[in-house]
C-alpha cells in the first residue's frame, strides 16, 4: 500500500494544504507519481509523440566516414606552398554517394562535393569559392589550415554510444535521428490512459437542450483537447451528477480502466463534503487550496491501490469547475505529473520568459496569478498585454491568449513597462 500522502507531504516545512504554494504543490505531485511500466515495439513511422522505453545505442558511427563539409578541392596539406598560391592537378571527382577510389600522387587534388567521402590521402578541403580552376588544374590561395572543412567519422555519434536516452519524447528531430542510424522500430511506453468526467447537476452535454439554470459542459472538451495534445489515450466518461452513489461507481469503474482520472467541479468549499467522503472511501485524496488565481481548489490523490507493477488503481486530479481555472490547474499541476506517469524523463519545466508588459495590472502579493496574455511584436521587441477581462469562467480569455502572464507569489502591482514573466502556450514543434 502507498504511504499516506498526507503524512508524506506533511514532512515538508512549508506544506500548508490551505494555502499551498504553486511550485511546492506541483513538486509534491511530481515526486509522488511513478511512470507506468508497459511498453510496446512500434515501427518508427508510428512513434511520433510516444516516449522511448529504451536507450537507443548507435549501431554505426555518424557520419560513417570522413566527408567533405564543402564543395571544393580535397588535397594533402603537405602539397600546399608555405606562402603564396598553390596549383594542383585535378585527378578526379568525389561526389556524395560516388567516392573517388583512385590514389593521389604528390601535386594532385580531387574535386570534392559536400557529403562526399574524403579519399585516401586527402586531409584538407579548400572551398571552391576561393579556387580558380582551368584546364584540369586548380590554383588555391595561401592561408589554408590542415584538416579544414572535413567532417570526421563519428563526430556526431560514435558506434555503440547512446544516441537517445529512455524517457525521451519522440519529436520530429528524434524520428530523424533514429532513422539516420538505420533503426526501423523502437520500444516505446504504452500510451497513458486518462479518464475524465465533469461533475455538476447544472452541467449538460452538447446535444441536449440546456434548460433554465443549466450550462453546457465545456470542461470535457478542453480536457479532451489538452489530453489528446499530450498523446494520451482518452476515456470520456461524460457528466456525473452531484450524487455520492453515482460518483462512487463512476470513480471505481474509471480506476479499473485508467492510469489517471481527471474530474472537474465539485472540489470547491461547500461541495467538497460528499466528494471528500467518497474519495476517502476509495483511496486517499487530499483537498488543497492553492495560493493561486484562478484555480484555488485542487484535489490530488489515488483511487484504489497499485499492484506490484505499480499499475492498478489510478491517480486522481480533481480540477476546479470554472473553465479557465480548470485549464490553468491542468497545465500547472496535472500536465507535468501525467507526462511523468507516461514515462517522460526528465519532465522539462516550461520556460518562463521576461517580457515588458504594456499595461498596469493590479495584483496582491500572497498568491501566484496566471493571467491570459497576448505576446505581440512592437517593432524589434516582443511585448505582452492581457487578453482583457480575466474572470475564471471566461473561456474566451484562454481562446484569445498565446501565453500565461505568471505573476509570482511575492509580486505586487505591475506598472506599465515593467518586466513580467510569461509562459508561451504554443511551441513550433
Ligand atoms: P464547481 O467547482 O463545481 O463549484 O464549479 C464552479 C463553476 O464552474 C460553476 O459556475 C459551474 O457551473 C462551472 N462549471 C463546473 N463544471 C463545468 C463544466 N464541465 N463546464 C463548464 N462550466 C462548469
Ligand atoms: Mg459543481
Amino acid at each position: 500500500p502507498v504511504t499516506s500522502l498526507a503524512r508524506q507531504f506533511g514532512r515538508h516545512d512549508s506544506y500548508t494544504p490551505d494555502a499551498l504554494d504553486v511550485d511546492l504543490g506541483r513538486q509534491l505531485i511530481l515526486d509522488t507519481v511513478r511512470p507506468i511500466t508497459g511498453s510496446e515495439r512500434l515501427p518508427l513511422c508510428s512513434a511520433l509523440g510516444r516516449v522511448l522505453a529504451e536507450t537507443i545505442l548507435s549501431p554505426i558511427a555518424v557520419p560513417a566516414h570522413d566527408n567533405s563539409a564543402m564543395d571544393g578541392y580535397g588535397l594533402r596539406a603537405d602539397d600546399l606552398a608555405a606562402d603564396g598560391d598553390t596549383t594542383l592537378e585535378i585527378a578526379g571527382t568525389a561526389l556524395a554517394g560516388q567516392p573517388f577510389n583512385g590514389s593521389l600522387q604528390p601535386g594532385q587534388c580531387v574535386r570534392i562535393m559536400t557529403g562526399a567521402r574524403v579519399p585516401a590521402g586527402v586531409d584538407t578541403v579548400v572551398m571552391q569559392e576561393v579556387a580558380h580552376a582551368a584546364a584540369g588544374r586548380v590554383t588555391l590561395p595561401p592561408g589554408q589550415r590542415k584538416g579544414q572543412n572535413i567532417r570526421r567519422a563519428g563526430e556526431d555519434l560514435r558506434a555503440g554510444t547512446p544516441a537517445l536516452p529512455a524517457g525521451r519524447l519522440i519529436r520530429p528531430a528524434e524520428l530523424g535521428l533514429i532513422a539516420s542510424l538505420g533503426i526501423g522500430n523502437v520500444a516505446v511506453r504504452r500510451r497513458l490512459r486518462v479518464a475524465f468526467f465533469s461533475t455538476g447537476d447544472e452541467i449538460v452535454s452538447i446535444g441536449n437542450a440546456a434548460r433554465e439554470g443549466q450550462i453546457y459542459d465545456s470542461n470535457r472538451y478542453t480536457l479532451l483537447g489538452m489530453l489528446t495534445r499530450l498523446g494520451f489515450e482518452v476515456i470520456d466518461i461524460g457528466v456525473v451528477r452531484d450524487d455520492p452513489h453515482t460518483l462512487e461507481t463512476t470513480l471505481r469503474d474509471a480506476a479499473t480502466r485508467a492510469d489517471a482520472i481527471i474530474t472537474s467541479g465539485g472540489v470547491s468549499v461547500g461541495e467538497a463534503d460528499f466528494t471528500r467522503e467518497v474519495m476517502a472511501r476509495l483511496g486517499e485524496v487530499l483537498f488543497w487550496k492553492i495560493a493561486m488565481k484562478p484555480g484555488r481548489p485542487l484535489a490530488f490523490g489515488r483511487i484504489g491501490q497499485p499492484d506490484a507493477e505499480g499499475d492498478g488503481g489510478a491517480w486522481l486530479f480533481g480540477l476546479p469547475g470554472n473553465p479557465v481555472a480548470a485549464m490553468v490547474a491542468f497545465y500547472q499541476f496535472a500536465r507535468p505529473a501525467l507526462l511523468r506517469l507516461a514515462g517522460v524523463d526528465p519532465v522539462a519545466e516550461p520556460p518562463l520568459l521576461q517580457v515588458g508588459c504594456t499595461q498596469a495590472i493590479r495584483k496582491a502579493p500572497g498568491r501566484t496569478e496566471f493571467l491570459r496574455g497576448v505576446l505581440f511584436r512592437d517593432g524589434a521587441d516582443w511585448k505582452v498585454r492581457t487578453t482583457g477581462p480575466q474572470g475564471s469562467g471566461l473561456l474566451s480569455s484562454m481562446a484569445d491568449a498565446n501565453c500565461f502572464i505568471v505573476l509570482g507569489q511575492t509580486q505586487g502591482n505591475v506598472a506599465v513597462g515593467e518586466l513580467v514573466q510569461v509562459q508561451v502556450l504554443d511551441g513550433i514543434v
